[in-house]
């Protein structure tokens, strides 16, 4: 947990966001500036700053981002038109908040 981060925040309910899941390792909300007709973000209630820091603990984390980004898709109805997984990395891969979150993007 970090108090200088607008996702941990979030997480805590300290700062506004849509969500569409809350579990015990990842939260899912909606991304406040949408690339997509659906644009959702996937983010461990564990402080984990990139991809570049995962550690072995962190591999059942890493493997509910995805098998619950499977799970919205499906209930948001994006499974079968498709959609894209993105992790941003750094700032050279686009990253700007810097706690991991997977990027949920489709609904085209
Ligand atoms: P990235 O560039 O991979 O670090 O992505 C960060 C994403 O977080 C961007 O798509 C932002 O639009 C999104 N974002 C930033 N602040 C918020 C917020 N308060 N609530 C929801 N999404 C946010
Ligand atoms: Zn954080």
């Amino acid at each position: 947990m970090s108090t200088e981060c607008i996702f941990c925040e979030i997480i805590r309910g300290e700062r506004p966001a849509e969500f569409v899941y809350r579990g015990d390792t990842v939260v899912a909300f909606k991304d406040i500036n949408p690339h997509a007709p659906v644009h959702i973000l996937l983010v461990p209630k564990k402080h984990i700053r990139s991809i570049n820091d995962i550690i072995e603990e962190d591999r059942s984390i890493v493997s509910d981002l995805i098998f619950r980004a499977q799970q919205i898709a499906l209930d948001l109805g994006i499974a079968r038109s498709g959609y894209k997984l993105v992790f941003n990395v750094e700032r050279g891969g686009g990253q700007f908040v810097f706690h991991l979150h997977l990027h949920l993007v489709g609904g085209w």
